[in-house]
């Protein structure tokens, strides 16, 4: 049976509410206090700042303002984000792995304030959010990581879940266990990142889309932004690319791995079915290559997420997988057909966590690990922060502390460090499943 829908898509559902622009100019001025590069949240996140601190601010994106991962996202606001805390603590002590642990859950009490600050509606909502166990070994990895964040009273409030439990308050079977988590909002990403442009827009951020960043260049005190349409003096410049960090900015493309995560929309499902599995209420497994679904904001059909199949661009056999992901997780779902499959680029730093500083004067923040919303924009408005001489309360983080290393070998190797660790998950998780 087709599961793909006569009317399928291969752009984001999200853009049909709030399609990303142009920008507010065609052409940007000689200069500018900061340049701000990407309109992500990172980016619109760090203009804005910039600009309520009176600063003249060009945010200029390569493709449309808002049309990366920003705007493609599942738009769940969660604060979580790093490997396990267990792995955290391993890899950078208790202290100091408990501290990068905290900076989630300020990002998550940033992002929640964003909507009323601005006056916007980005159908920001609590859910229940689970993430379930696929095997015995995972749950008890979940229960050890609720136990160690209760102890350094990270306030991350995970709690696990044992399989009868899980099967009580969610109706999924075919599940070990579950972590729980209380604090998880969702939103809809493109009206939040419209609200974010909106606000931007009024607080004076000139904003330039389709015109790609070529290089940047330091004269004295000055940076030169070379760009597809000119060149731009600025005092400061921001790097807010992510994933899509390409060689104008080696910096980060040196420091990233990026990596595509699919997602689908479904037709509009039974209501009945909706009621039953996901009424104010996301899943998603504990597979190294994670599989998810959310409902829509007006409740009414569901996105479903994933790494989507193993390669190619062609959306219909990445929807092909997502659904049988959806179909393994609530079988009940079968035959619901998908109407939209597309894809975003993440980022991650070969610690999965995410980092912001200062390199050769020019300021970043990304690799928030496919977590970005919360990070995003609360890391980009640290940084503008920072810029503005604002004190360390609120310019810095935790991970501050935590060095940003460079992916040995050249960085034009890094997509295919990503395909070979996508690869290698996929074994994994093949071994771990292989009994369940
Ligand atoms: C399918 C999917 C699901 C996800 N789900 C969630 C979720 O539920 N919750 C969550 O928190 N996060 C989620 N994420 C991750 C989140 O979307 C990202 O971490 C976040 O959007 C990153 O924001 P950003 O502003 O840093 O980068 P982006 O929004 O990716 O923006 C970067 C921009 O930089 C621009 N750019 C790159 N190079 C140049 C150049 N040389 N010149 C000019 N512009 C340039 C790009 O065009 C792009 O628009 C998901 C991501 C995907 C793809």
């Amino acid at each position: 049976m087709g599961v793909i829908s006569s009317d399928f898509k291969a752009t984001p559902y999200w853009w049909e509410a709030a399609p990303p622009t142009d920008g507010t100019r065609d052409t940007p001025d000689r200069s500018y206090d900061a340049v701000v590069i990407g309109s992500g949240v990172t980016g619109l996140s760090a203009a804005l700042t910039l600009a309520e601190g009176g600063r003249r601010v060009l945010l200029v994106d390569a493709g449309q303002i808002g049309s990366g991962a920003s705007t493609r996202n599942n738009g769940s606001v969660v604060p979580f984000g790093f490997v396990h805390q267990e792995l955290l603590e391993k890899r950078h002590g208790a202290e100091l792995g408990a501290a990068v642990a905290r900076v989630a859950v300020d990002a998550f009490d940033h992002l929640l304030a964003v909507p009323g600050r601005y006056g916007f509606d980005p159908m920001l909502r609590p859910y229940e959010r689970y993430f379930l166990a696929c095997t015995p070994e995972h749950y008890r990895h979940q229960v050890a990581d609720a136990a160690l964040q209760a102890e350094r009273g990270i306030g991350l409030n995970w709690k696990p879940i044992d399989r009868a439990e899980v099967v009580r308050r969610t109706g999924v079977r075919n599940y070990h266990g579950a972590l729980y988590i209380e604090n998880s909002m969702a939103l809809h990403p493109g009206l939040y990142v419209q609200g974010l442009v909106r606000a931007a827009a009024g607080a004076g951020v000139d904003m330039i889309g389709n015109c790609r960043v070529l290089g940047i260049d330091r004269s004295m005190d000055q940076h030169i932004v070379r760009t597809e349409r000119g060149e731009i003096k600025a005092r400061n410049v921001v790097m807010a690319t992510n994933g899509y960090s390409d060689r104008a900015l080696p910096y980060l493309k040196q420091r990233i791995v990026p990596a595509r995560l699919y997602l689908s929309a479904t037709e509009p499902v039974q209501p009945d079915l909706m009621q039953r599995f996901f009424a104010g209420r996301q899943l998603a497994d504990s597979k190294r290559s994670m599989s998810w679904i959310r409902p829509s904001p007006d409740g009414t059909r569901l996105l479903v997420g994933g790494r989507g199949g193993m390669r190619g661009n062609d959306p219909e056999v990445h929807a092909a997988t997502l659904y049988r992901d959806m179909v393994q997780m609530v079988p009940e779902l079968e035959g619901v057909k998908l109407t939209h499959c597309w894809y975003g680029v993440i980022g991650f730093a070969m610690d999965f966590n995410p980092h912001m500083g200062e390199a050769d004067g020019i300021h970043y923040s990304a690799a928030y690990a496919g977590v970005g919303l919360c990070f995003g924009t609360y890391l980009g408005n640290r940084v503008a922060n920072r810029i503005l001489g604002r004190p360390a309360a609120e310019s810095t983080t935790a991970l501050d502390r935590l060095p940003f290393r460079r992916i040995p070998g050249p960085s034009f190797m890094n997509p295919v460090y990503s395909r070979l660790g996508i690869e290698w998950h996929n074994l994994l998780d093949w071994w771990d499943l292989r009994k369940r």
